[in-house]
């Protein structure tokens, strides 16, 4: 959706820039921003016909409206519990497609008015290097070089594939074909008891599918607080959802329209005595890889991890000069907000800044009901370190606010260095945990101990309580319990 003032970029011959970023997601397209504003003389490289990356497009904004309006749907079970009646609500899964459409283009919109403000030349195009410094630009129409000091790849990730299950987004699905079904699945299974899995997987069974979830390791949200992933799949085993841990797809057969799962345990080689399971459409959930095909990286002998991803250093510079690398594409949390900061701090250091990213304070949400959101290190991960360290827990059900919404499920754990009492990790389920992680993260980015929070008057009723009780409780003196 580039708008003529943006193409013309590309009539020019050769343009000359202070920075080219490849790649619009939220990594690039602040990237850019932040180097305009800087003073820098910008080109940002895209070759999907809309601004915004997997984020505004395939994954953050289209997966949060389809949860948001599902989980709306799904409160009606509550209704009549707080005295409303009438008729329920009857999923239009085309108007909602709507609704999530019209979301992603308000944003990716807004990605096109913040390129235009800030002054910053679009090129439309596939952008592949051709020596350092150099980048050749190829769209379906034409194809142009350009130059620029610095490099910048943001060219993001996409979905992970599994040997012998081919993803045709008709019955076989990434996350992008499970977030267009044109009608509910009958029993969809998913692969993969991670973030993306557990999100679609919830809309779909609020909607009305049987959900199958199958997961390798013998729990589900592998990497998040290990007694908080166990509270929140009793919560989503109470909305339907069937967990298969330490298991995995041994063979998948099509039969008629839909597929016949052998599920085998996750260390055994032989399927013979898998258990079937007939489904009508898979998801395959287990995880993303960098996108950097056809960027000609090996060219300019630009190193790669074993998992593809872009080698960089602590200010984000590649092997090669010149080149650099941010987001998805680079080690670190696959998030959004991860890429955003990278783009930022990268665009000042270029401009001469000495910024950086302090990678212990970067929050994950899981978009799930109740929401999962945590920040720094696991009970488990300190524990391993054989630091002595000291935990703070308190549960949704002594909550007031908590319990009015239905939500007694959740559960808050803080977890202090025992010594200095320094915040090392806060996990938080409930429901909007995702914005309650925010003071948290404050917190220990200001280098903050479970004490301070302690100390801190949170608002009466609200569920952020329990994070303060939390912190009492690091001590023993919880209140409310
Ligand atoms: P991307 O957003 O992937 O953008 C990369 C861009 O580069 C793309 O537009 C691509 O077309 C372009 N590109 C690639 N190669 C080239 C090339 N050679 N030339 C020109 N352009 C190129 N993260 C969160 O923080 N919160 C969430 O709630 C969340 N939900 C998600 C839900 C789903 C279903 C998915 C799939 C992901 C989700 N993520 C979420 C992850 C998030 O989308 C990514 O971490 C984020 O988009 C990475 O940003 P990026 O800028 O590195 O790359």
């Amino acid at each position: 959706m580039f708008e003529e003032g943006e193409a013309m970029a590309q009539k020019q011959e050769s343009p000359s820039y202070d920075v080219a970023v490849i790649g619009s997601g939220p990594g690039g397209y602040v990237c850019a921003i932040r180097a305009s504003q800087l003073g820098l003389r910008v080109a940002l490289v895209e070759g999907e016909a809309q601004l915004g990356g997997t984020c505004l497009n395939v994954g953050c904004i289209p997966s949060k409206a389809l949860l948001h309006a599902s989980a709306v749907y799904a409160q009606r079970a509550h209704w009549a519990d707080m005295g409303l009646e009438g008729s329920p609500p009857r999923v239009n899964l085309k108007a909602m497609h709507a609704y999530k459409r019209a979301n992603i283009e308000t944003n990716t919109k807004g990605v096109v008015y913040l390129m235009r403000k800030h002054k910053i030349d679009v090129h439309a195009g596939w952008g592949r290097l051709v020596a350092p410094g150099e980048l050749m630009v190829q769209s379906q129409k034409e194809k142009h070089t350009l130059h620029a000091k610095h490099i910048v790849i943001a060219t993001g990730s996409r979905n992970r594939n599994l040997p012998g299950i081919k993803v045709d987004e008709k019955r076989i699905l990434s996350s992008t074909g499970a977030l267009a079904l044109a009608q509910v699945p009958k029993h969809l299974l998913v692969i993969g008891g991670g973030i993306i899995g557990l999100e679609l997987g919830s809309v779909w069974a609020r909607l009305g599918a049987q959900v199958s979830v199958v997961e390798m390791e013998e729990r589900i949200a592998p990497g998040m607080d290990a007694e908080l992933a166990r509270a929140l799949q009793k919560s989503l085993a109470r909305q339907g959802l069937v967990f298969h841990l330490g298991q995995k797809v041994a063979a998948l057969k099509s039969v008629g329209k839909g597929f016949a799962a052998r599920l085998a345990a996750a260390d055994s080689k032989n399927a013979k005595n898998a258990k079937p399971l007939s489904v009508s459409h898979v998801l395959v959930a287990v995880g993303r890889e960098p996108m950097t095909e056809g960027l000609g990286l090996a060219k300019l002998g630009a190193a790669q991890d074993k998992a593809g991803r872009i080698v960089i250093d602590s200010g984000f510079a590649t092997n090669v000069a010149g080149l650099y690398a941010i987001g998805d594409a680079v080690a670190g949390p696959m998030l959004a907000h991860k890429a955003s900061e990278e783009g930022a701090a990268l665009a000042e250091r270029l401009a001469g800044q000495n910024s950086a990213v302090n990678y212990r304070t970067i929050p994950s949400v899981l978009y799930t009901e109740p929401e999962l959101a945590w920040v720094g290190q696991t009970e488990d991960e300190v524990k391993k370190e054989g630091r002595a360290y000291r935990v703070g827990k308190f549960p949704l059900s002594a909550n007031g606010r908590a319990r009015l919404m239905g939500a007694g499920d959740g559960l808050v754990k803080l977890v202090s260095d025992a010594q200095s009492d320094e915040l090392l990790g806060a996990h938080v389920l409930a429901p909007q945990a995702g914005d309650m992680i925010g003071a948290l993260v404050l917190g220990m980015e200001f280098g903050g101990s479970a004490e301070d929070i302690a100390r801190t008057c949170h608002a009466h009723p609200t569920v952020s309580e329990a994070i303060k009780e939390a912190a009492l409780a690091v001590d023993g003196r919880a209140l409310h319990i």
